[in-house]
């Protein structure tokens, strides 16, 4: 159904369902909050659901279901079809890094008996929103013996928390006089992680301090910072939002959100699809998806070549260009959802509004559409029939009106190999904030799309 609002269309057995799928999600969002706790969540789950790792297989064969994992920050899942893979496939592709601070390689310093840790900031963040919030801490630190010690502090309700100072308003007659853009500096964004100071007889006590709590407490001494990757979060729960709960408020929707329901989508499937169906999670898109783990990564190519080895006992170059060339991919991530507060920046009648399902975004870019992926009619009139037969909710939006700004994703990447891509996502309101809005309704709708798309489209 085209631009409709989807609430109309559930009596109460589906409605139960929609909620129910949406407080699996929002302990997803609770709780995976990085590319690498996203990474193993979906391994976890994957190998629940019968999904073995590639590379322990010799052949594959109709029904058998794999996946892949690079460097704990991608993952592709595949649930091979009857149909000969070089027919194509249908791939659902989404990625898990979402925008936040990381900690520098030389983070930790005091300044007037407060220890803080320098950040940097990672993607197209709004800088003056990270101060004055409690914060927590993800990731990894690597020892020199290898040894990897996993970081999670400000989430469990004992856990302390961190924050960026911003200054009060009785005191501020000459910051008030700065633009949005300029009013938090990047290089202010520090993060204050202590104030008692050390006993011993030391320059910086209170910094001397803190990392004797490292070393005791997390085994991580000052120089292991510099094979660290640590990210720093909103702490906190996500949350159902409105008094109506028709919406879930959280950090990292984009694209956790697409990212859940494509990865729900390929688990969910009934029985064996004629094409074979496939999820990619990748890293980076926030950054430009460059880089081993982003979507411009060789990996993508790698996994399929291995994919057609076991699957036909023969591999060549022509053979994995065949199968990219009848591929069908939807980029799975957000879109711009209409903000009544905000609505001099959109164009109402090709805007998405949350509520009325899933989004299509047949090119994105600035300008002109510069740097867009701008999907075939063709390929789009495939996708209306297979949702409208399924009777899934969709809608189709540009990001904004003309000019007002621009944006990309993953789709032109794929794209770029020959492929039919078409952005496909859900709405978010505040996006790229510490607090992003979703709909309940276009996360289920998104989500019922993309199974239909996985099994149907040929
Ligand atoms: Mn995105
Ligand atoms: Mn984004």
């Amino acid at each position: 159904m085209y631009n409709k609002n989807a609430w109309e269309k559930y009596d109460e057995k589906e409605l139960e369902k929609l909620m129910s799928f949406n407080d699996d999600y929002i302990d997803f969002l609770s709780n995976f909050k990085t590319e690498r706790e996203i990474t193993n969540f979906s391994v976890e789950i994957l190998e629940n659901n019968g999904f073995k790792n590639l590379d322990s297989v010799k052949e594959l064969k109709a029904g058998d279901k794999v996946y892949a994992i690079n460097r704990e920050k991608n993952v592709m899942a595949f649930v091979i079809g009857k149909e000969d893979v070089l027919n194509g496939i249908n791939i659902l592709g989404a990625h898990i890094d979402s925008p936040r601070l990381d900690l520098k390689q030389n983070p930790l310093y005091e300044s007037n008996e407060f220890a803080y840790l320098n950040t940097h900031y990672y993607g197209g963040i709004v800088k003056y929103q990270w101060v004055a919030r409690p914060l927590a801490i993800h990731g990894v630190v690597i020892k020199k013996s290898g040894e990897k010690i996993i970081v999670n502090i400000g989430e469990d309700d004992n856990d302390p928390v961190f924050c960026i100072t911003d200054l009060l308003p009785h005191l501020s007659a000459d910051k008030n006089q700065k633009s949005a853009n300029t009013v938090i500096a990047g290089e202010d964004l520090d993060l204050t992680i202590g104030s008692i100071p050390s006993k011993n007889d030391e320059k910086e006590k209170v910094l001397a301090n803190i990392k004797s709590i490292l070393v005791e407490k997390y085994n991580i001494e000052e120089e292991d910072f510099v094979s660290a990757e640590l990210e720093i979060v909103p702490a906190g729960k996500a949350k159902s939002l409105g008094l109506d709960r028709s919406m879930v408020l959280g950090y990292g929707h984009d694209d956790r959100v697409c990212a859940y329901t494509s990865l729900k989508a390929i688990l969910d499937l009934d029985e064996t699809p004629n094409r074979t169906s496939c999820c990619i999670l990748v890293d980076k898109e926030e950054v430009g998806s460059i880089g081993a783990t982003g979507a411009h990564s060789k990996f993508f190519e790698y996994i399929l070549g291995k994919l057609i080895m076991k699957a036909k006992g023969e591999f060549n170059d022509l053979m994995l260009m065949e199968l990219i060339t009848n591929s069908y991919m939807l980029s799975s991530d957000v879109s711009a959802g209409y903000d009544p507060l905000y609505a001099s920046v959109f164009e109402k009648t090709n805007s998405s509004f949350l509520g009325h399902g899933l989004t299509f975004n047949k090119y994105t870019g600035a300008r002109g559409k510069s740097g867009c992926n701008d999907a075939n009619p063709e390929f789009i009139a495939k996708i209306r029939k297979v949702l409208d037969d399924n009777n899934v909710y969709y809608q189709t939006a540009e990001l904004g009106r003309v000019d007002q700004g621009g944006g990309g994703t993953i789709a032109y990447i794929l794209a770029n190999k020959n492929m039919n891509v078409i952005d496909a996502g859900i709405p978010v309101m505040s996006m790229h904030a510490p607090s992003e809005a979703v709909s309940k309704a276009d996360v289920y709708e998104a989500y019922l799309g993309y199974i239909a798309f996985l099994k149907y489209i040929a």
